[in-house]
């Protein structure tokens, strides 16, 4: 469709009204998760005619859609979340953007939307936050969480693939997940609910599987639990993931297991970088089925010493209970020291503090 080595020119307007440097210093102090945006977005739209054209950086601000406008009725749409990380010399860097903008063109797939090209991918997350590098917050775990997404945005009420399609570049400066040291989470075993079943859209990364997750994770709070896990649809029995985090267990043997991708398991690419992390710090790393059944006896015989869960926007976050329909299991209070090291390693990589064996980090400016 597109001659893929070129790189896209885009234009960069620049915002006429800036958020004063004071409010911003204020922002980035204490920015939350997904409260505050930074003056500039991107947008890049996608006709069968024109291929993908029109991209730009310009002044962040809401979109207009007419009510007919297709992704309103029927979830047309994908998104991705990477983070941008200021290292002590000021310069700022991404991590693995090329595996993002790979899933990305995997998800619009499955959503039967227009493939981004990497270069347009990589291209305009790069733009973005180079427009807006002032919003990259410094010190501790802080970053600037950067939302790629698109949308059908065809005026159009007959179900088909839209014939036209908006991209999307948003970034939002995020504090430390962990306000007061890493604490485990608590976890609600969903047996009511599925977050994706077979041959569905659970390996791709779309708003619906999201708005599938809230009505579990709704329950799981009202159990007192922070986060839900879901089982396998068909069998109930194989441990999958959180609505938004990937799985991993760690045995007492040192052994580390994160459930094999089923086809309704999202592959998170700090999963994937944990494979790679753990077994250049010595662990056996094992991708296989871990049925309910070996969480619930592991952690109560321990066997299995320490479980984790991760994802871009919290890392590693250990899990110290599971809680389901008749009891519960825990690992403890505090975070397991296996947890910890590779956490520690990977915000390291990141960071710019620690050796990037793999070339996973990509400089931005
Ligand atoms: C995004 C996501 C993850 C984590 O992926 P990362 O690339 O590590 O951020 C895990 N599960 C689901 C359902 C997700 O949407």
């Amino acid at each position: 469709m597109h001659a893929m080595t070129a790189a896209p020119s885009f234009t960069v307007d620049l915002t006429p009204t800036p958020t004063s440097d004071e409010r911003r210093r204020q922002i980035l102090e204490a920015p939350g998760f997904g409260l505050h945006f930074s003056d500039h977005m991107f947008t890049g739209t996608w006709t069968p005619d024109a291929g993908w054209h029109d991209g730009q950086v310009h002044a962040y601000g809401p979109l207009s859609l007419d009510p007919a406008t297709a992704v309103l009725h029927y979830a047309q749409e994908i998104f991705e979340g990477m983070k941008a990380y200021a290292h002590a010399d000021g310069s700022i860097w991404t991590f693995r953007p090329e595996a993002n903008a790979a899933r990305f063109r995997r998800s619009a797939r499955r959503l039967a939307l227009p493939e981004l090209p990497t270069e347009w991918f990589v291209g305009a997350v790069d733009e973005t936050i180079r427009t807006d590098r002032g919003w990259v917050p410094s010190g501790g775990e802080r970053s600037l969480y950067v939302r790629p997404f698109m949308f059908a945005s065809e005026v159009f009420l007959g179900v088909r693939p839209s014939q036209r399609v908006t991209f999307c570049v948003i970034t939002s400066p995020a504090g430390a997940y962990f306000t007061k040291g890493v604490k485990p989470v608590s976890i609600w075993l969903s047996t009511d609910y599925n977050r994706a079943g077979a041959g569905g859209t659970g390996a791709a990364k779309c708003g619906g599987n999201y708005a599938a997750s809230l009505l579990p994770q709704r329950e799981a709070a009202e159990q007192g639990c922070e986060q839900v896990a879901f089982l396998d649809s068909v069998e109930h029995t194989w441990v999958e993931e959180l609505g938004g985090m990937n799985l991993y267990f760690v045995f007492d043997d040192g052994s580390i297991v994160t459930p094999e991708l089923s086809g309704t398991i999202l592959e998170g690419i700090t999963r994937s970088s944990i494979l790679t992390l753990a077994e250049d710090l010595g662990h056996k790393v094992e991708e296989r089925r871990v049925s309910i059944e070996e969480w619930r006896d592991g952690v109560a015989s321990g066997r299995i010493a320490e479980v984790f869960a991760c994802g871009t926007a919290a890392v590693l976050t250990p899990v110290g209970t599971l809680k389901w329909d008749g009891g519960q299991v825990g690992t403890g209070e505090q975070a397991g020291a296996v947890t910890l090291s590779i956490r520690d390693q990977l915000l390291d990589v990141q960071y710019g503090r620690a050796e990037d064996p793999h070339h996973w980090m990509h400089r931005v400016c």
